[in-house]
């Protein structure tokens, strides 16, 4: 029964499933970093020792040294079976259904949505094909007055849609796909049996999930023909409440992200990443969701609302504040960054440039600064009354902000400017510090070459974007080699996933046990030096490689001397090695 579940499917519950939501009902969770820590459930003890990661999606426990993802906490906490799980899991998220399915051998959902993302990306290769055609050189040239490189063309795989419906359905075909998915994913209408293109001559720009894969699209006219913008209908695949455009580019660019702007969009997001701004992500509009800001904050602790400096922008701001309040947990930052009337993201860094714009990054205003500004604008300070609609009106909003440390900063604030501070005795809940004892953090694997790569892959599955000479490996037979190929190979295919996610994939596979370890395994390396210690690893194995075919060449001259091409390869090998000491 279990091969009829769709990896997809398990992939996309863990991934819907915050661990830390999940565990904090039952025990009571304290931030400590980028950690929670709990008294263990699974064993009993007086210090906490239970440490939840919520970056990996992973707990720990240094005492009994219990581990795993979210289904292996499920599956152990409520003595639950691995299908009773997925399916508790489902009904959370509304996903019973297809549960269900798969077990009535309907025809799924996720057979369907994987059709549906090979549709759209025939179409957008088509679609960028278009721009080099001769009959749409005017297309190009726009881009070239516009200022847009062809860099950027390929970086956000921009296209166009001509009039030739045709000539697009002919290639199309070629592809030998159902061409009712094309109204499937909204690129057609049909009407009275005739095709129509609901993007026709529109600027094509894809936007893509969190994995790359393409949703849908948005267009934009080349004139100034109404509506200048359209995107795809709400279809199986794309949900605009859910979009996040551009935040796939920026995570393939940083593994971390110490902030991120928001703007409202696309083309905002392409000209600023043309300029080198480029952590930016657009929500397609002005309205931030729940759904978008769980996705957010868990990319990056610090968000910057950029929206358009209209009246219209202005509200915006305000609604994603509100919003965004209920979202603020412990180490959490929100700002601001209000342009000047009737400018854009896109006009004003093209009209003041990059400085001027990172200045507007560094000054961003705090949410404090922004609350304050709007609710004091209208209330006279002097008049008892007028200060008592201000308390009313700030408390409610100050409650909904779940980190108990920023709600008592903004409620001093909140007295400061009330001029009654002294009045009141406030103070910070006593920080205990929890000092783990040492021997828990012992090393128990070896540092060797391979461990640390196979250790920093499995606990940053986005370091496998920097594996890029794998055919050069492949063929060596290095203790550790094949097992590290594969979990690259499974990251660069499940784009942007986490360690527990990771994990999943391995449930059945008698690597399971050991790559859960390593998923615990503590490098003592600093998050900071992750990357480069990585890069270092990658050199240091492609170094060990190479000298291990170079001995053996060696051996060879000296028992047996060498053929023609064996001695070109040792003086290959012999360049090869010598450009990597460099
Ligand atoms: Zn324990």
């Amino acid at each position: 029964m279990l091969e009829k579940i769709p990896q997809e499917f398990i992939r996309e519950l863990v991934y819907k499933t915050d661990i830390v939501e999940i565990i904090s009902p039952y025990l009571k969770l304290k931030k400590k970093g980028y950690n929670f820590l709990a008294h263990c459930p699974f064993h009993s003890e007086k210090t906490p020792s239970f440490t939840v990661n919520l970056k990996k999606q992973f707990y720990y426990c240094f005492g009994c040294h219990e581990h795993g993802n979210v289904i292996d906490f499920y599956m152990k906490f409520h003595n639950l079976k691995f299908l009773e799980v997925i399916k508790e899991l489902s009904i959370m998220h509304g996903m019973e259904v297809f549960f269900n399915n798969f077990f009535k051998k309907k025809k799924n959902k996720y057979k369907k949505i994987d059709i549906l993302y090979t549709i759209t990306k025939i179409a957008c290769k088509i679609y960028q094909e278009n721009l080099f055609l001769n009959t749409n050189k005017n297309v190009l040239n726009y881009f070239i007055k516009r200022g847009i490189t062809e860099n950027i063309l390929k970086h956000f795989c921009i296209g166009y849609s001509d009039s030739n419906i045709d000539f697009f359905l002919s290639r199309f075909l070629k592809k030998k796909q159902d061409i009712n998915n094309l109204l499937n994913v909204g690129l057609l209408i049909k009407n009275n049996q005739i095709f129509f293109d609901r993007f026709q001559e529109r600027i094509m720009f894809p936007i893509r999930n969190y994995y790359g894969k393409i949703t849908g699209f948005g267009g934009r006219v080349l004139n100034d023909s109404s509506p200048k913008y359209i995107n795809s209908p709400e279809t199986l695949i794309f949900s605009k409440k859910k979009q996040l455009y551009g935040l796939y580019e920026v995570k393939k660019k940083y593994s971390f992200l110490e902030y991120l702007i928001i703007v409202e969009g696309y083309i905002d997001v392409i000209t600023l990443v043309q300029f080198g701004i480029y952590r930016v992500v657009s929500i397609l509009g002005t309205t931030i969701s729940s759904n978008h800001l769980k996705t957010l904050f868990r990319e990056t602790d610090t968000l910057i609302y950029c929206y358009d400096g209209d009246i219209s922008g202005k509200k915006a701001a305000w609604r994603a504040l509100t919003k965004t309040l209920s979202h603020l947990f412990d180490g959490k930052v929100v700002k601001f960054i209000f342009l000047p009337k009737n400018e854009d993201p896109d006009s004003y860094i093209k009209r003041y440039g990059k400085c001027s714009f990172k200045n507007k990054i560094k000054n961003s205003v705090s949410l404090s600064d922004f609350l304050f500004y709007v609710l004091l604008k209208k209330i006279n300070l002097n008049s008892i009354d007028e200060r008592s609609k201000l308390v009313v009106r700030i408390l409610p909003l100050l409650s909904k902000i779940p980190s108990k440390t920023t709600q008592i900063l903004m409620k001093q604030t909140l007295l400061k400017k009330l001029g009654i501070l002294e009045t009141y005795r406030f103070f910070l809940e006593k920080n205990k510090k929890i000092i783990l004892n040492n021997n828990y953090e012992k090393k128990f694997l070896k540092h060797t070459t391979l461990r640390i790569l196979i250790g920093l892959l499995v606990q940053n599955p986005c370091l496998s974007i920097l594996v890029t000479n794998m055919s050069n490996l492949k063929s060596k037979k290095f203790l550790g080699l094949s097992f590290f190929l594969e979990i690259v190979q499974l990251c660069q295919k499940n784009y942007n996933m986490n360690t527990g996610q990771l994990i999943e994939l391995y449930r059945h596979n008698t690597r399971f046990a050991i790559i859960k370890k390593i998923a615990k395994w503590n490098h003592m390396i600093q998050k900071k030096s992750e990357k480069t210690v990585f890069l270092d690893a990658l050199k240091d194995l492609e170094r060990k490689i190479l000298e291990y075919d170079y001995n053996i060449l060696l051996k060879k001259e000296r028992l047996h001397g060498l053929e023609h091409s064996e001695k070109l390869a040792l003086w290959d090998l012999n360049k090869k090695l010598y450009m990597l000491k460099k």
